[in-house]
């Protein structure tokens, strides 16, 4: 086997890379083993706030020196910035169409209205997965957005 990330050959035994010192079994997305345990223990709920909407705005402005923070705060804000994207999309789309068709067609905006609400949903998974992983200590990245980095 050889290290994921530099290519160094590991002997079954190295779990850890001897080469870029990184673990070699953490599953791809997996940024957990770059923060100390300490600042994961003492910070979980902290960096758990990140991901109740503009309440990111804690972490980001009064955990500047916790790395851990720092990586869901960031994490938070993509998905913060994300959603009222969305919502202020769909929500302009919507009341667009209401003055098109509105009236007779009035159905056609509100079933719509239904459905992105309904697609929403994803938003607030994903904020539920952010919070379970960082209130467990982890630091793992969030499907589709976890990607993205503003903070760092
Ligand atoms: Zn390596």
């Amino acid at each position: 086997m050889n290290c994921r990330f530099c290519e160094q050959p590991l002997l079954p035994t190295q779990n850890r890379c001897p080469r870029c010192g990184r673990f070699a079994d953490v599953p791809q997305g997996d940024h957990t083993f770059r923060f100390s345990k300490k600042d994961r223990d003492n910070r979980h709920l902290m960096a758990a706030l990140s991901y109740l909407n503009i309440l990111v705005l804690i972490p980001i402005l009064f955990a500047r020196r916790s790395q851990y923070v720092r990586y869901h705060a960031n994490q938070g804000l993509v998905l913060f910035i994300f959603w009222s994207a969305y919502t202020l999309a769909t929500r302009l789309f919507v009341l667009f169409l209401d003055l098109l068709f509105g009236g007779i067609y009035a159905a056609i905006p509100a079933t719509l209205s239904s459905i992105f609400s309904f697609v929403s949903i994803i938003f607030f998974i994903l904020a539920i997965l952010g919070i379970s992983n960082a209130v467990k200590g982890r630091a793992k990245d969030l499907p589709v957005i976890g990607r993205i980095r503003f903070l760092f």
